[in-house]
């Protein structure tokens, strides 16, 4: 049993943003030489969190609609007395901050129309911290 581990760093530009990060996590599967295991792939921020699904451009912008009508930025919420933004972590809690994907023959097991994604929900932020752990043999 082989543990990679890896951490990457990336910056938003809005609010709400959605970012394809398929490409990276595959290119650390193969660096690690792992071909059979699993791939863990955790956000360490309250008001994010990664998904999984088809990168359409349309879904992506209705996946951000949903979460707007889901989690409105005023409501209310208590914890906007702290810094304004319960929204955010009250999406991060419910969408939740990590995936895990098996590897299968050094390859991530994602379907045809599945991509992993960094959900940004309180941005813009610099410096936004995504963990790739990868176990196996
Ligand atoms: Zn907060």
């Amino acid at each position: 049993m082989n543990i990679k581990f890896k951490e990457i760093v990336i910056n938003t530009k809005r609010r709400r943003e959605i970012v394809n990060i398929t490409e990276e996590i595959q290119k650390f599967v193969n660096e690690s030489k792992i071909n059979n295991g699993i791939c863990l792939v955790y956000s360490t921020h309250a008001t994010s969190a990664i998904i999984i699904n088809e990168n359409e451009s349309g879904l992506l912008e209705d996946i951000i609609r949903k979460i707007n009508e889901d989690y409105p930025i005023e409501k209310g919420w208590l914890h906007n007395r702290i810094d304004d933004n319960a929204d955010a972590h009250l999406a991060s809690t419910f969408i939740g901050p990590s995936v895990t994907i098996p590897i299968k023959d050094g390859k991530l097991c994602l379907g045809t129309w599945q991509d992993i994604f960094f959900l940004e929900l309180d941005g813009p932020r610099i410096g936004r911290k995504i963990i790739i752990e990868v176990l196996g043999v």
